[in-house]
């Protein structure tokens, strides 16, 4: 059983419809794939229809943006109740504040560049999750950029003068809004050092309190220093393991099941959503 349990599409920065995300995931020869759009679940409905046709499961997720000390994490969240309010309104503030953090970028870089919003506007798809890589796709139509490689190595990196960070939950917070809405969190690559800095083992251990269930560990980001520490940490604080491909389409490298979650990890989580009923409000491990 092959399974990738990190997706993106058009419903935020990858470049795949939901259907042909997962049209792509049958062809890769995938059993099981996840889709995890950036503060939105506005994929889903597609991507479910698609799988359907298709005879693979589709589990339905979100990356959650969240900041702790300036640090960005990302929080995986599998089979949530879309329709939670405190968690919805999470993420629709989330995506409220991206735009608002998109349109700061563009203001920096327009006398130098040109870019105007409107060009960014053309390369996001309907109530998409406004991200980086939108605005590095108006550099790329601009002729300022080859690629979105390119743009996150220059104007677009943390280190940019061009650079306005993004306001975010807290990651603990996030973890127990996740739980209280049914779903399973999942800590998105967690120890990824070449996309900036991490939160340590301690920040992970206060999440595991709150009900985190996961590490994301076979992913491209990670070295093998990284995989091993994470896993023997994983095995210490008793979460299962996964990996993913965190495919974007065209908009980067990664191939979907280049990386792969076991059957048993898929089944933790399966168990935890069937254990969670979003009534009950569960705030614990
Ligand atoms: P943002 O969410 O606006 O902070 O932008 C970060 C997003 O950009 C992440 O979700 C990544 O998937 C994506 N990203 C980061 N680096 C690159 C890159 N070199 N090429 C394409 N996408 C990238
Ligand atoms: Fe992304
Ligand atoms: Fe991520
Ligand atoms: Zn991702």
């Amino acid at each position: 059983m092959r399974i990738d349990l990190h997706t993106h599409s058009i419903a935020s920065d990858g470049t795949q419809s939901p259907a042909d995300v997962v049209a792509s995931a049958a062809h890769a020869g995938l059993d099981v794939v996840a889709l995890t759009d950036h503060d939105t679940s506005s994929g889903w409905a597609e991507a479910s229809a698609a799988a359907d046709r298709l005879g693979l499961r589709l589990v339905p997720g979100v990356e959650i943006s969240c900041l702790l000390r300036r640090v960005s994490v990302h929080l995986l969240s599998y089979l949530h109740d879309p329709t939670d309010g405190p968690l919805t309104r999470m993420l629709t503030g989330s995506r409220t504040s991206r735009e608002s953090r998109a349109r700061l970028m563009v203001d920096r870089l327009s006398p130098d560049t040109g870019l105007r919003w409107e060009d960014v506007l053309e390369h996001v798809h309907g109530t998409a999750t406004i991200g980086r890589p939108h605005i590095a796709d108006a550099l790329v139509a601009r002729g300022v950029v080859a690629d979105r490689d390119e743009a996150f190595a220059t104007l677009l990196s943390g280190r940019s003068k061009y650079f306005v960070p993004q306001t975010a939950p807290d990651p603990v917070e996030a973890v127990r809004r996740v739980r209280d809405a049914g779903g399973v969190p999942v800590i998105a690559h967690p120890a990824a050092s070449k996309r900036g800095s991490c939160i340590g083992d301690v920040d992970i251990e206060a999440m595991v309190e709150a009900g985190l269930a996961g590490l994301e560990v076979d992913h491209r980001d990670h070295s093998d220093a990284e995989r091993s520490h994470l896993r023997d940490l994983a095995r210490s604080l008793d979460l299962f393991v996964t990996g993913s491909s965190d495919y974007h389409g065209t908009g980067k490298r990664n191939l979907l099941g280049e990386n792969t979650t076991d059957p048993e990890s898929l089944q933790r989580i399966d168990e935890l959503a069937a254990a969670t009923s979003p009534s009950q409000g569960a705030g614990s491990a």
